[in-house]
């Protein structure tokens, strides 16, 4: 800073200076008086009941960010502690790769109401709320989640008779096939940024779709049974291991649930993967198929121990485990397995088997 400062006063280099300027635009630091001040009784509850945070466990970030009319603008925000250093460094690269976000302000600038902040296309982090339609605090609440740019990418949920699209304005976005300008998606630069510092996007959640909302998780990983994910679990490669796998590689499979016992862990995995796979030989799904898999083998599988934290967003203080488990079965035990399936269905599924 020192060094920037000296350039800047001898006046060197006015773009050394621009540089410099913008690294000290860039910072984290506890929440002053005048701040507490601002967001209690809007984004900060003011009342006396015990929260589930407290004004320590929260910083304010300062960053820069180009705006839709490729302006520098000034960006607020407020997030957990925890992930101050890691927001900071994802937004530090969307600025010097210019990405456009319209807005960083905090929610407060909108008295703490979502859909307002939302309509506007406001990108923000903590607001002590529950989950829209239930009781649950919503991971903004604790400072672990974020949203950008959320008119281009609402909260989508689908329903039996329509679809849900948060904002009510963003109709327009909800349509992910389509193309359109800031539309966040696996090949998004915020995407990658966000995922190379451990959060997860909402846009890979499988019931509901949450595209402008990225978290960091509720848990550290206290063990794990490898140092890195493996390839297969990969954020940017899950998504594809279905298609590409059932293509490419006989027929692997994921499956994923979380248990209190190791061995428990791998063996729900295992058979939520054996059911996935079912439901893909069959072109039924797994609530409905009784087919029997015969020459269904493990391929890989991976596990982590870890302890969710009450104060960060967790139904409660625990340790599980998280497994995650690919099955596989060769071409001639899928082909039996469809034969022996439509056997024993009058009506027969769609026929699968050609595509290996
Ligand atoms: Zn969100």
């Amino acid at each position: 800073m020192l060094r920037c400062l000296f350039l800047a006063l001898i006046g060197i280099f006015s773009a050394v200076s621009n540089t410099c300027a913008a690294e000290n635009d860039f910072f984290v630091q506890p929440l002053n008086d005048a701040l507490k001040k601002e967001i209690t009784g809007i984004s900060f509850p003011a009342s006396k009941a015990p929260l589930v945070i407290g004004y320590d466990d929260l910083v304010y970030i300062h960053v820069l960010h180009y705006d839709f009319n490729h302006q520098v603008k000034e960006g607020r925000l407020i997030c957990h502690k925890r992930i101050g250093e890691k927001v900071l460094s994802v937004f530090r690269e969307l600025y010097k790769a210019k990405y456009p976000i319209e807005k960083i302000r905090l929610i407060d600038d909108y008295n703490g109401d979502d859909e307002a902040s939302m309509q506007d296309n406001n990108t923000s982090c903590f607001n002590y709320r529950k989950i829209a339609g239930s009781n649950k605090l919503s991971n903004h609440s604790f400072g672990l989640a974020l949203d950008l740019n959320p008119l281009y990418n609402p909260y989508v949920r689908q329903t039996k008779t329509k679809t849900v699209v948060s904002p009510k304005t963003a109709a327009a976005y909800a349509d992910r096939d389509k193309d359109f300008p800031h539309k966040i998606d696996r090949n998004d630069p915020a995407y990658r940024a966000f995922v190379k510092q451990g959060f997860t996007w909402g846009g890979d959640w499988q019931s509901v779709k949450d595209y402008q909302h990225f978290e960091y998780p509720n848990y550290a990983v206290a063990n794990a049974s490898s140092p890195a994910l493996p390839s297969w679990l990969a954020p940017e490669n899950a998504s594809d291991v279905d298609s590409k796998a059932v293509a490419e590689q006989n027929l692997y499979f994921i499956g994923s649930s979380q248990a209190p016992d190791l061995r428990l862990c791998l063996k729900s995995a295992e058979t939520r993967a054996v059911q996935k796979l079912t439901a893909e030989i069959t072109g039924q799904t797994s609530e409905n198929t009784s087919v029997t898999l015969n020459g269904v083998s493990t391929a890989g599988e991976y596990w982590e121990k870890r302890t969710y934290q009450k104060e960060l967003g967790a139904e409660k203080d625990y340790t599980g485990y998280k497994c995650d488990v690919v099955v596989k079965i060769s071409q001639t035990d899928a082909v039996d397995a469809l034969k022996a399936y439509r056997n024993q269905t009058p009506e027969g599924p769609l026929d699968k088997s050609n595509r290996h």
